[in-house]
């Protein structure tokens, strides 16, 4: 396989810029098989295949957070390139905010509660480098994961009032065989504090099967899943919530498209998962 080209400059992508159709896989690096899946999906779509791999300062609030996120550069490319990546854009935090950069985009309404709340500032860093990232890149299709789905919606919001360029894809979450949503930060997860984790996706699930066995009253799902997460003394939950899929408004009744979501803490390690709960079958992609 030859390795996915290195660019890192805006100029870069214009000297590269295919004739065909180009996808653009946003990401922090580490890679994983949640990222792999958005690579190859774009793959199966679009001719080449850009990842860019930054890690964005201006979504950080913890200088530790930023500094502690781990950048395995030689691996992500490489595994970037098995998963259907044709090129990588890796710029220097100097090229994306060159000195003088004084602009910043904030998008309302969608990122009032849930991840918005908990992290004042992190969608307006995250808006703004997509942006960016759009504008330099100017991708036919852009793919991001619905495991950050508040993520998503915000940038959908953002693309739509922006005319950025292209159409976002969202794509389904991968989970561990044990149900975890993959994350970088699993990785910092002790073997115990894994096995905690796991009452968040088990949460969801029951939650889903609850639906699927006809409760609509999400007070009584809330209550299901909460009691769930309350026997891990590891955890401490942030949010769990049951939410419109669009404006992620709470819903007091499921509708069509209802998402669960929730954060927490274990130790030091923030984690956050979501699921459709009115999703008639298994819909979740599992590692293989
Ligand atoms: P990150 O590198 O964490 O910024 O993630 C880059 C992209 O990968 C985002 O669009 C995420 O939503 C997506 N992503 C992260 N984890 C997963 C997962 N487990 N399944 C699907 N997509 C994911």
């Amino acid at each position: 396989m030859t390795l996915p080209i290195v660019l890192t400059s805006p100029q870069d992508v214009d000297d590269w810029h295919p004739d065909g159709t180009l996808g653009l896989v946003p990401t922090m690096g580490a890679l994983h098989a949640g990222h792999a899946s958005l690579i190859q999906r774009a793959a199966t779509e679009c001719d080449e295949v850009i990842v860019s791999i930054f890690v964005n300062p201006t979504q950080f609030s913890n200088p530790a957070d930023l500094a502690r996120y781990p950048r395995p550069f030689e691996m992500d490319r490489a595994y970037a390139g098995r998963a259907g990546a044709t090129a990588i854009y890796a710029p220097e935090p100097e090229t994306v905010y060159p000195e003088g950069h004084a602009t910043r985009i904030s998008v309302s309404g969608v990122t009032d509660l849930w991840e918005g709340a908990a992290r004042p500032g992190h969608f307006d860093g995250v808006a703004t480098v997509v942006s960016i990232l759009l504008n330099q890149i100017q991708p036919v299709r852009s793919y991001f994961g619905e495991k950050d789905w508040q993520q998503l919606a915000v940038i959908r919001r953002l693309a739509t009032d922006l005319s950025l360029p292209g159409t976002i894809v969202g794509c389904p979450s991968v989970r561990d065989r044990d149900g975890l949503a993959l994350s970088s930060r699993n990785a910092r997860l002790t073997d115990d504090q894994r096995e905690s984790a796991l009452a968040l996706s088990a949460a969801l699930h029951v939650m889903r099967n609850l639906v699927r066995n006809g409760e609509q009253a999400t007070g009584n799902l809330l209550s299901a899943g909460n009691e769930l997460i309350d026997q891990q003394p590891d955890i401490d939950l942030d949010y769990l919530a049951v939410v419109h899929p669009e404006s992620l408004a709470p819903l007091d009744t499921i509708v069509q498209g209802a998402r669960a979501l929730v954060a927490a803490h274990i130790g030091e390690t923030r984690l956050i998962d979501t699921m459709d709960l009115t999703e008639p079958a298994e819909g979740t992609t599992i590692r293989a």
